[in-house]
Formats: structure tokens, C-alpha cells, sequence
């Protein structure tokens, strides 16, 4: 599409995209980017749809740029200026309307395409300053190229102002969904920066920012690059992801990645994939996929064991039997009494394995045809399988003052970046009452501590494997832990 039919024509993006909103989750990749723009970012951006064009507010954190103090003046200053040029040299504020807002649609709009200006009059092509850039670079160039000129000259922006005029639709939607989640991650995209972006694609001529010439094109290269990652994730599914080997869990609404290449026997890891693929959607609080990932550390540890043990390396289950679940049961047993695994990972890797093959026969998974088609009925592990905790004495069940003190140093770890606001106040009850989390007496409690820890309680039952796993899986509380992995 030509830069100038699209400012010609109604503009795409501009007068539709809030109405497409609600209806556009399937669709091409514009309506599906546009379908995941937040309206109250879009409105702090200050993007306007019908000139589009960004009005990035001078005092935002993420998207601000230095303006003059001066009282109703809002130019730009270079950074450690107090006050624009015109403010310093006291020229009247009548004379300067230079950061208003250009006006709606356009009776004689500029013939560049990024230009929000109007001609200067109805026979001439362009507003004055592109008048005298067009002039400028006619003398320069030998052979110069009219349209291509009016379809990549930059626009006249004031302070904050970015045009994105002149791009295709697509683009626009993916610079604007790449500028929300920058802005939502707190990186910062000042308008300088963000400008010399659009100017670059504009000068590429690019369909998309996915195109390699968008990179070749864009100085600095990294904010594109940015942009190119949060547009790949907007587009990420689950279907497309479970195929692979390791997974971006941003494709299931996680963090980080589920990494299935520890489990060497294709089976058990299609088998594992199409039980986390069933189980992921299942998990809540702000790290859902750490269990999951625990669960799959147990995998891999029974896949090394088949490995290491059976002539076939583990890889046709319907070879396996009961005494493959007992050698993987005696190598726990050995590492733990060399010291190479702990008490309670020993205990775990059984439990977890004992559920995961459940859930596995649940799931169909050992029918025949199916990834674990033909595993026997006794490759499972009993409930005697799983070793004894050992019960401590009675003083030994308070938790240890470190223990205690990482608890307290971490209880903001624990409500913003693992789990919930509610777990946080569970805990904390349970830390100051000394009790465990079956035993909290609601009707002990004062009827206004009742009604906040009430919901919290019913959280710390409902989670009680997320809160009992979390000490171990989460890295910053890993002080606590005396594991080791095997
Ligand atoms: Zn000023
Ligand atoms: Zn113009």
C-alpha cells in the first residue's frame, strides 16, 4: 500500500480498531495485535486514532522527555534545561502555538505521508517546512524520486509528538503492542528514541517489523528487536508450543520455560508433554509452572535411571515392569545414604512420580497407540512406595530461627513475584499464631481479622502443595534448603 492512499483513505487502525476490539480475537495478525492493546495504555500514550499520531505525556515514567517549566509551555528542552529556547529569549506566548494539537481529519492535508500539517494553500503539495525540505532535497539529489519522498520523509514533530503516519497498519498495531509491553515490563522508551524507530521503517518501506529489513533499517536496532519479541509472544498458542521440546510458557499464560529434553525415552516425553499440556492450565498463583517443572525433574530422574539400568535404555514401555519402579526406588535409596540427595527430595521424586503415572493412565496415555501405549499395569508406585517423613519431636516442629528470618525477608517476594496477596496474610497469621495451617481457629479471631484471613485460610488450603513445595523451588529462598540434586 502507498504511504499517501493510505492517508488519503480512511486510515485503518485509526477509526477501527476500538470497535474491532471486541470482535477480532481470530482474524490477521493487525486485528489480533489490536485485539490485545489495553485501552488505558493506548490513552496514556496519548495515541490518537484518527491522526495517527502519539502524544507521549512529558511526566510518564517510561514514555516522559524533558519539558520547559515554563508556565503553559510545554517545548522540549535538551536534558538539563529548565527552559526552551523561545521561553529563555521571552518571546510572547501568542507566537507560540508550537505544541498544539494538530486538528482532525484534514481539509488540504500535506502530501507527505508521515505530515499531520495542512498544505499551505489548496495548489501546493506540502505544508511550508516541507516545502522547504522538498526544495532542499531536490538540489541535492541527482535523480530525486517525488513519491518516495513523500512516502519516507519524516514528519515535524513537537515534544512527545511521534507520528506513525505512513506505516502500514500492521506496523503501526505492532509498534504500539511492542510499546505497551516494554512499558508494562518498566523499560523505558524515550519519544527521541521511539521517533528514529518509525523514521527508519518508514525508510524501509517495511511490510513488518518481522521483516529483516526492519533491523537493517532501525538505529538503535535493540528497541525493534524488543518490539519483534513481544509481538512473537502475542502470537504464541499452546497448540504450536506443545509439538516442541522445550516450551515458552508464555504460550500458557506462565513465565520462563518447561525444558523436556532431560527425559531421553521419546515415550515418557510425549507422554510428559501431553500431561503438562493438561495440567498447566490447572495451576494458579504467580509461579503455576514450578511445580509443574518439579514434576518433570522427577521424570527425568526415573528416564536416567531407565537408562542407565536396562539393556533397551527405557525406550518400549511395554518392556517395562515392576522392577524397573523398584531399581529406580533402590538408586533413591542408595543416593540419599551417600549424601547425593536429601531426605525430602527422595521423598518427593516417589511422590510426584506416583502421581504423574497416575495421571498419565487418567489421561489415556497408556492405551494402546497412545505415546506410553503398553506400559504395564504394575509400572506404578503403591502408596508403600513412597518412604515414611520422618516425624520430628515435638520442640524440632517449630522452624528454625533462619528459617524464619528468610521467611519474614522474603514475605514481598512471596506476595508479588510467587503467589498472591492472600498467601502473604496465611502466612503471616500462621507465623504469629504458631499454628499449622489445619489448625488456624477462625472463630478465635476477632470478627474484622476473621473476614481478611477467612478467604486466606481457604487459599493455604487450597494450595497447600504450592505452599509446602515453594521454600525449595524458589531460588532466592534456596538458603533454606539442604538439597542437593542427585
Ligand atoms: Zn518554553
Ligand atoms: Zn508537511
Amino acid at each position: 500500500m502507498s504511504g499517501i492512499a493510505a492517508q488519503v483513505a480512511a486510515p485503518a487502525v485509526a477509526t477501527g480498531w476500538q470497535e474491532r476490539r471486541a470482535t477480532s480475537a481470530v482474524g490477521g495478525p493487525t486485528s489480533r495485535l489490536e485485539s490485545l492493546l489495553d485501552p488505558v495504555f493506548v490513552a496514556e500514550a496519548g495515541w490518537d486514532p484518527t491522526t495517527r499520531v502519539l502524544f507521549l505525556p512529558h511526566d510518564h515514567p517510561q514514555l516522559g522527555w524533558p519539558a520547559c517549566r515554563s508556565a503553559g509551555c510545554l517545548s522540549p528542552v535538551t536534558a538539563g534545561q529548565p527552559r526552551c529556547a523561545r521561553c529563555r529569549a521571552e518571546i510572547p506566548a501568542g507566537e507560540a502555538a508550537h505544541h498544539d494539537r494538530p486538528a482532525g481529519p484534514q481539509a488540504r492535508p500535506c502530501q507527505v505521508a508521515a505530515c499531520t500539517r495542512q498544505r499551505r494553500w489548496v495548489t501546493a503539495p506540502y505544508c511550508r517546512p516541507h516545502r522547504d525540505r522538498w526544495r532542499a532535497y531536490r538540489t541535492a539529489q541527482a535523480d530525486p524520486d517525488e513519491q518516495r519522498w513523500r512516502r519516507t520523509e519524516p514528519a515535524i514533530e513537537d515534544g512527545g509528538q511521534v507520528s506513525l503516519r505512513g506505516l502500514p497498519p500492521l506496523v503501526v498495531a505492532q509498534i504500539l503492542y511492542g510499546l505497551q509491553q516494554r512499558t508494562r515490563h518498566g523499560t523505558v522508551t524515550r519519544p527521541v528514541l521511539l521517533r528514529q524507530v518509525v523514521v527508519g521503517l518508514r525508510r524501509g518501506q517495511v511490510s513488518s517489523i518481522e521483516d529483516p529489513a526492519a533491523q537493517l533499517a532501525t538505529d538503535p536496532a535493540k528497541v525493534v528487536s524488543s518490539f519483534v519479541r513481544h509481538v512473537r509472544r502475542a502470537f504464541l498458542d499452546p497448540e504450536s508450543e506443545r509439538v516442541k521440546d522445550v516450551w515458552d510458557l508464555t504460550a500458557f499464560g506462565w513465565r520462563g520455560r518447561l525444558d523436556f529434553t532431560t527425559i531421553s525415552q521419546r515415550w515418557l516425553r510425549e507422554a510428559a508433554k501431553r500431561w503438562a499440556a493438561d495440567d498447566l492450565p490447572h495451576r494458579r498463583g504467580k509461579d503455576g509452572a514450578g511445580p509443574v517443572r518439579a514434576y518433570v525433574a522427577s521424570l527425568a530422574a526415573w528416564s536416567q535411571s531407565l537408562r542407565a539400568v536396562r539393556p533397551d535404555r527405557g525406550n518400549n514401555p511395554a518392556a517395562l515392569g515392576r522392577a524397573d519402579v523398584e531399581g529406580f526406588l533402590h538408586r533413591l535409596a542408595y543416593l540419599e545414604s551417600v549424601g547425593r540427595l536429601s531426605n525430602d527430595a527422595r521423598i518427593r521424586h516417589c511422590r510426584q512420580l506416583r502421581h504423574v503415572l497416575g495421571r498419565m493412565r487418567a489421561l489415556g496415555l497408556t492405551r494402546a497407540g497412545a505415546p506410553a501405549g503398553g506400559l504395564g499395569e504394575d509400572v506404578t508406585l503403591g502408596r508403600g512406595d513412597v518412604p515414611e517423613a520422618p516425624v520430628p519431636a515435638e520442640p524440632g516442629r517449630d522452624l528454625p530461627a533462619e528459617v524464619m528470618r528468610q521467611l519474614c525477608a522474603h514475605l514481598p517476594v512471596l506476595e508479588h513475584d510467587i503467589s498472591c496477596r492472600e498467601l502473604r496474610v496465611a502466612i503471616e497469621l500462621i507465623m504469629d499464631s504458631g499454628r499449622r495451617p489445619d489448625e488456624v481457629d477462625l472463630e478465635q479471631l476477632a470478627p474484622a481479622e476473621r473476614a481478611e484471613t477467612d478467604h486466606a485460610v481457604e487459599v493455604v488450603r487450597g494450595h497447600r502443595t504450592v505452599m509446602l513445595g515453594m521454600p525449595r523451588t524458589h531460588p532466592t529462598l534456596s538458603g533454606t534448603s539442604t538439597e542437593r540434586t542427585a
